[in-house]
């Protein structure tokens, strides 16, 4: 007999590179220069003053040569381009919906879903809210109430599926308010705000299960929704022999339809969708669509769009596609772990969030210690990640003061099959740089701050 070892076997890209982009490299006193006149916030930066781009992995995903081929099928007709339907027939397969209406980008979906179904007063649950999401609930009358699990607050909390939805916390919004100012549940896969984190196959059933009883609908935000098919798979008893797919496909069965930012699985620059099964409220979507987006055929996408989009969702259920996105995620979040940067624990899907309150434990929350952490983050090595805390968290409608969430994240997005493992290893080893000069990082104060999703034009100086 011969002895046998086990070897790790690593994750690897299941692609090649065809194409390159150049990035330029800078200075330090130039993004120095770059940050202040950015008002300290990331989002007003210049592409082409950063090096590796992890400020959103929104719309920044690599095309495949099949999908740039699908381009140059787009069908321009105004009405009823064969794109939609290669379109519908992917989502169809494999989301499982009946209905379709396409839409620019995931918000325009979420306008359209608000609008038809939420009336003043409503209350509309979620598993903790998205910043587009909860501000087009609010637009349309409702009031967000966040009903996830306690565990998703807490970044050093190593539950498996720190997206669920408390079921105790969801009955008891419908004893309070009652089922019929409740127009649906709002529930997010992946959830984003709280790092990445999945929901449960059981979590989607029992979640489904208690609103039918009440008649209350269930509509996802199927955004990252295969990135959690991923997680199912991996970590839930039972589905480890199920394909991705197949998983998605479940989900889905658990709802009455989703929103979609094409933008983040489907591996497109622009796109989205509303699908519904209700033939009533399809028909009061597609009265919408016309008005604020396009034609029920291409809803502000372009048939070449439309079709990337069409492409992208059947690589994206590729097992080996999601594995190997996910792996270069928990690359990135091992390394930060084994030097013992505070980050949210398990590492998310998409992103690994730093977690600033611990990072720069000196500053008080009203000081921005997120925006402040991705200010010298930029300057360090010209990496590019965004704040998920208190600026983005905006204020109360009612008493006009921050909202302070618990959650004070920085988040370094990874574009998916965009960059390299040494990417990676020089965004770790900036991160470790600027984690040695904590002590000497100052708080910043807000100068500038507009009135809706502030996170993105707010300005800052340094306190
Ligand atoms: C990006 C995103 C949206 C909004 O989609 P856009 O395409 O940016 O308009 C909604 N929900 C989640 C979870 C997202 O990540």
């Amino acid at each position: 007999m011969t002895m046998r070892t086990t070897r790790k076997r690593s994750w690897a890209e299941p692609f090649k590179i065809k194409v390159v982009e150049p990035i330029k490299m800078t200075t330090r006193e130039h993004r120095q220069r770059c940050i202040e006149e950015a008002g300290f916030n990331t989002f007003l930066l210049r592409s082409e003053d950063v090096y590796i781009d992890l400020l959103t992995d929104s719309g920044t995903s690599a095309m495949s040569d099949n999908q740039w081929a699908g381009m140059m099928l787009g069908d321009e007709a105004y009405a009823g381009s064969k794109n939609f339907y290669n379109l519908y027939d992917a989502v169809h397969k494999h989301y499982g919906y009946e209905y379709l209406v396409p839409t620019h980008q995931g918000r325009g979906a979420e306008h359209i879903l608000s609008q038809i179904m939420i009336r003043s007063g409503d209350v509309v649950p979620g598993n903790m809210y998205f910043t587009t999401t909860k501000l087009h609930q609010e637009l349309a009358g409702g009031r967000f109430l966040d009903v996830i699990v306690d565990e998703a607050h807490d970044p050093e909390n190593e539950s498996p599926f720190k997206g669920n939805i408390d079921l105790g916390k969801l009955q008891r919004c419908i004893d309070e308010y009652g089922a019929e100012r409740i127009p649906y549940v709002s529930f997010e896969g992946n959830v984003n705000m709280a790092g990445g984190q999945p929901v449960s196959m059981q979590n989607f059933r029992d979640v489904y299960a208690l609103c039918q009883k009440h008649g209350i609908r269930v509509m996802l935000d199927a955004t990252r929704m295969v990135e959690n098919a991923y997680f199912i798979k991996t970590r839930e008893p039972g589905y480890e022999d199920k394909t991705i797919p197949e998983i998605l496909r479940e989900i889905c069965s658990y709802s009455d339809g989703a929103t979609m930012s094409a933008k983040k699985d489907h591996l497109v620059n622009i796109g989205g969708w509303l699908a519904l099964n209700d033939r009533e409220l399809f028909e009061q979507a597609q009265n919408m669509v016309v008005v604020y987006e396009g034609l029920h055929t291409y809803g502000g996408m372009a048939g070449r769009d439309m079709e990337a989009v069409a492409r992208g969702i059947v690589e994206a259920v590729q097992y080996d596609h999601i594995r190997a996105r996910i792996g270069q995620v928990e690359y990135l979040g091992q390394r930060l772990i084994d030097e013992s940067i505070p980050i949210v624990r398990p590492v998310g899907s998409h992103a690994v969030f730093l977690d600033a309150k611990r990072f720069l434990p000196h500053l008080p929350q009203d000081e921005f210690p997120a925006q402040t952490l991705a200010a010298e983050l930029y300057v360090e090595s010209g990496v590019r990640a965004m704040e998920r805390g208190i600026v983005s968290a905006g204020r109360n409608p009612e008493t006009g003061d921050h909202n302070r969430p618990a959650l004070e994240l920085v988040r370094l997005t990874l574009p998916r099959r965009v960059y390299t493992q040494a990417h990676m290893d020089v965004t770790a080893e900036t991160i470790l740089e600027v984690w040695d000069r904590r002590a000497q990082i100052t708080g910043l104060e807000m100068v500038f701050e507009p009135k809706y999703l502030r996170f993105f034009q707010a300005r800052f100086v340094r306190k």
